[in-house]
């Protein structure tokens, strides 16, 4: 790696093969970052990067997020390779809309798994290295559905809810040795995950209780993910930013 290279910051993002990760990715590498993508998805993972045309600033690691062996190896590959970790961004997730009495216990821990110990897991492994360099930046994606209950959601719900208090959890306690920890809580946005689990009845509650009347964009999330890991943001810690076209502050409930 060229010396030029080696001074720049790395970002880790988790589920970085598509959707709201690739976004984030993008930015990170549009204001000079260096950035792992970890995923599951092989293939997809494999066309990103690609697609990035990176040189030699992107590395794609085959990861699933929940499992600890893995994001051990895959973290330690990122130190060994980019020697440095400033910004991890929690966003690999999934989701499972369905009635209370349908989610089965195999839903269930798959959802808890994924959204929740994929964050704790990841940040557990990420943290030693950003003390290496004097700190740095984590942002885990939560969701409005995280704030506020509604039908279907009981899994996906209450994971995004217990990330936005491991938020809090972490920056307490990481904020001490100089890693801040906030979290983002987007409304909708247009992905593969909204294209699996949002009916036409659902997108139909969100364009009303949305005062913006809208979707948001992968990349409207994207930039206030930066903006939290940005020097611009050294001293918010512990904060959930709601990017929901004024849902939350709406306080209109989805049946
Ligand atoms: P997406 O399904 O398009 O992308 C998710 C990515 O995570 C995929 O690349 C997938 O392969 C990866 N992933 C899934 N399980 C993984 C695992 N175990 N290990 C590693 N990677 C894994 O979804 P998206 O809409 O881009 O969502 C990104 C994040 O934003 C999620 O945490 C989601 O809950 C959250 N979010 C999305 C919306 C929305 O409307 N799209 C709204 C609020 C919050």
């Amino acid at each position: 790696m060229t010396t030029d290279l080696i001074q720049l910051p790395v970002a880790v993002v988790t589920g970085g093969a598509r959707g709201i990760g690739l976004a984030i990715a993008r930015w990170f590498l549009a204001h000079g970052h260096r950035v792992a993508l970890l995923d599951i998805d092989q293939e997809t993972l494999r066309r990103t990067d690609a697609a990035l045309a990176d040189a030699g600033r992107v590395l794609s690691i085959h990861c699933d997020v929940s499992q600890p062996d893995q994001v051990d190896a895959a973290v330690n590959q990122v130190a060994g390779h980019f020697g440095r970790i400033d910004a991890l961004v929690n966003n690999a997730g999934v989701a499972v809309f369905k009635p209370i009495a349908q989610v089965s216990f195999e839903d269930w821990r798959h959802v808890m798994s994924t959204n929740l110990d994929g964050a704790f897991l990841c940040t557990q492994a990420c943290a030693p290295v950003m003390l290496r360099t004097g700190g740095g930046a984590v942002v885990n994606i939560a969701s409005i559905s995280g704030l506020r209950a509604s039908t279907l959601r009981v899994a996906y719900g209450t994971s995004k809810g217990a990330l936005i208090h491991l938020t809090k959890q972490q920056a307490v306690e990481l904020g001490n040795v100089g890693i801040r920890v906030n979290c983002v809580a987007p409304g909708p946005v247009d992905t593969e995950m909204a294209k699996l689990v949002h009916s036409v009845a659902i997108r139909s509650d969100y364009y009303d209780a949305i005062p913006l009347n809208r979707y948001g964009t992968t990349e409207e999330i994207a930039e206030v993910v930066g903006f939290l890991c940005s020097p611009a943001a050294g001293y918010v810690n512990g904060q959930v930013l709601a990017a929901d076209g004024g849902f939350d502050a709406a306080g209109v409930g989805l049946p």
